[in-house]
């Protein structure tokens, strides 16, 4: 088989082995519906129940207080909307404050809120993608109902002060969600500590399976459903369950959280090599995010002068799979929304790479992969006129310096 470094962990993870062996016997010999009264219904019930658990004390809540969804997108979606349009027996205030680096699940979700005439403050961000406290404080106004921040940006890598805004927001008694897909297995999040109202996950990005995520929400701050026609979720949730995914979802959360700690200890080495040689080898390079407060496995790092898509066609087929910018808005050349926040330069956000590293990168992987960059973008920038012109530009400086 072809040999592939798999360089893009943001986008998804692969299903690790111990989760395939839980979710088994759920595709082949259990496949009740937890609903059912009968033994395979009572078999499917037990199971899902059992992830409920596992991942209500990976992020220190009550079981009753996990919902679980689709997706992490579903999630987001139905906080935001959700809680303008469902918080039974609440007076639900038109204000929603988020930042303009949130993961589109978010972003475009708040764009198509203000849309309909609900009033949304997109805090800006600083050239490393950090917000500021200070103006998120003064940010709260009366009719302020709820803040939505991610824990860990998809793109840079960037971790965010949930803790700080937790309490900013319960002093100013203000709903709290944390988009926390990225965060999940690489930071530890404790949802009493952050003090939270609503938190989401996805089970794709912690090597579980894609179609199953976690909506937590506070005991006691949402009971209207969500999704209407079924009893599932205590009324909140309605739809047959993901028996399978939930299951592995289950066993990937209790596997994420509890090598947590080294595995990002190992991943640091890593990418720290990694980021080191790439900088000292190859010019013109700049890490794109806050080099003081990043998760340890992303990389977003800018090649200048040279687009970004070529560099990912180039290592794919040299058998690197990366990515540029968010994943999700491949396809798309524009640069995202989140280095458009971040004011870079854009032909330096034309040209950034993520790098996001998993369980099964090595040393060598990391090795191979400078080596490959190195010639990858000499050969790119040796056809860029953008490069040429400047080189020119340099040289004739340093010539008339010299004179
Ligand atoms: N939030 C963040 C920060 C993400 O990185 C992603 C996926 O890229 C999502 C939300 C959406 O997750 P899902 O694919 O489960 O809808």
């Amino acid at each position: 088989m072809e040999k592939r470094i798999y360089l893009d962990n943001s986008a998804t993870t692969p299903v690790r082995p111990e989760v395939l062996e839980a979710v088994y016997p759920f595709l082949t010999e259990h496949g009740g519906n937890p609903s059912s009264r009968h033994k395979e219904g009572r078999i499917a019930k037990t199971a899902f129940e059992n992830a409920r658990e596992q991942v209500a004390h990976a992020i220190n809540c009550q079981t009753k207080e996990i919902i679980f969804t689709s997706c992490a997108t579903e999630a987001n979606n139905s906080v935001l909307k959700g809680y303008l349009s469902g918080l039974r027996g609440k007076v639900v205030k038109n204000h929603i404050i988020t930042t303009a680096v949130e993961h589109p699940s978010v972003f475009a979700t708040a764009k198509a809120l203000e849309k309909d005439g609900y009033e949304v403050t997109f805090l800006p961000v600083d050239k490393f993608g950090r917000i500021d406290l200070e103006l998120l404080k003064s940010s709260i106004k009366e009719n302020t109902g709820l803040i939505s921040v991610m824990m860990v940006n998809n793109e840079t890598g960037n971790i965010y002060p949930v803790k700080e805004i937790g309490k900013i927001a319960s002093e100013k008694g203000v709903l709290f969600h944390i988009d926390a897909v990225q965060a999940i297995g690489k930071v530890p999040v404790d949802v009493k500590e952050i003090g939270c109202d609503f938190l989401t996950l996805t089970a794709h990005k912690f090597y579980g399976l894609k179609g199953a995520g976690v909506l937590f929400v506070k005991w006691g701050k949402w009971t209207a459903p969500f999704i209407t026609g079924g009893h599932q979720e205590k009324n909140r949730r309605a739809g047959t369950e993901n028996v399978v995914g939930v299951v592995g979802l289950g066993k990937a959360i209790e596997l994420a959280v509890s090598e947590q700690a080294e595995e990002s200890e190992r991943l640091r080495k890593l990418r720290d090599h990694f980021e080191k040689r790439v900088l000292e080898e190859i010019p013109y390079t700049r890490i794109v995010g806050d080099p003081d407060g990043r998760v340890s496995f992303i990389s977003n790092i800018s090649f200048r002068f040279i687009e970004g898509e070529a560099i990912l066609l180039k290592l794919d087929y040299e058998g690197i799979a990366v990515s540029t910018g968010s994943a999700c808005s491949s396809g798309n050349l524009e640069p995202s929304h989140v280095v458009t926040a971040m004011k870079i330069d854009p032909e330096e956000s034309h040209s950034s790479i993520r790098f996001s590293l998993g369980r099964s990168t090595t040393l060598e992987d990391m090795e191979y992969t400078v080596e490959k960059l190195k010639n990858i973008i000499q050969q790119l920038r040796s056809f860029s006129p953008v490069y040429d012109k400047f080189i020119t530009q340099n040289q004739k400086e340093s010539d008339r310096r010299v004179q």
